[in-house]
């Protein structure tokens, strides 16, 4: 069975699609099978994993409505190591589309179960807001994971995200769980951020990942490249991180199975 992680925060710019390629990569390189799903219409995931985004026939447009599944369109076998459902501007006409559609909400969710034993990990790259899409891949997800910067108003955002967390699992997806909270972009000379971050551990205690993500020059370039930093440059200190992110993954999922 696939763990399924929602890669969410409703601000933009906080990391979401460097987590999601550079994680999907570094999963991949612990030899587990790994599908990224890109549900942003700005596409950057798609072309950060080095698939073009306007030389697509199919998207994951196709699948949310139904013209295709999803064993149809994934890309096998990107440079980074893992599969792809890929994403463009023509998903911004999904957002409304949805609307009207039966079980708008649970449309991917369906069409992921039919790939549950294909993978050990499918990880979902949001779009910076809360809409019909995002409340598509919550409502897939078992984990949320929540990149975010340590600045001045970041934990009010986390805390609200965490309450639409709550009411998405009381309303529609009772397994839903915060998979843990990352912190991205971290300069530790600046006092802001070590304050910020040792709030959100006294507040969030367990959920915050040990692994902290260095502000990298070689994850931002990265992507022009269409590779992760593992590609690019694996001794680079964002590399070396979402490794050591994929590590923590693998054991907090080992202790969960060895648990239940
Ligand atoms: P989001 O998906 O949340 O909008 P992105 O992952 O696209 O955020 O990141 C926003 C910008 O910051 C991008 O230009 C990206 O290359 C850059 N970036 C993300 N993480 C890092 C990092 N750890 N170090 C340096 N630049 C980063
Ligand atoms: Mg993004």
């Amino acid at each position: 069975m696939a763990r399924i992680l929602a890669v969410t925060n409703q601000k933009g710019g906080v990391g979401k699609t460097t987590t999601c390629v550079n994680l999907a990569a570094s999963l991949a390189a612990t030899k587990r099978r790994v599908l990224m799903v890109d549900i942003d219409p700005q596409g950057n995931a798609t072309m950060g994993s080095g698939v073009d985004k306007h030389a697509l026939d199919m998207t994951v447009y196709d699948v949310l409505v139904g013209t295709a599944k999803a064993s149809e369109v994934r890309i096998r076998q990107t440079p980074g190591g893992f599969d792809l459902l890929p994403s463009n501007a023509d998903l911004t006409a999904a957002e409304v589309e949805l609307l009207d559609m039966a079980d708008k909400e649970k449309r991917l969710k369906h069409q992921l179960n039919e790939l549950d034993q294909d993978y050990d990990y499918i990880l979902i790259d949001c779009p910076p807001s809360l809409n019909m899409l995002t409340v598509n891949a919550l409502a897939a997800a078992d984990g949320v994971l929540i990149p975010m910067q340590c600045e001045y108003y970041a934990l009010e955002g986390i805390s609200s995200l965490i309450n639409t967390v709550e009411q998405i699992r009381g309303a529609i997806n009772p397994q839903l769980r915060i998979e843990g909270i990352l912190r991205t972009m971290y300069d530790p000379r600046t006092s802001l951020a070590n304050e910020v971050s040792s709030q959100l551990t006294e507040h969030f205690s367990d959920l915050v990942y040990q692994t902290v993500i260095p502000r990298n020059i070689r994850l931002a370039e990265a992507p022009s490249h269409g590779l992760p930093a593992l590609l690019y440059d694996k001794q680079s200190r964002g590399a070396v991180a979402y490794l050591a992110l994929a590590g923590e993954l693998n054991r907090k999922q080992q202790h969960t199975q060895l648990a239940s």
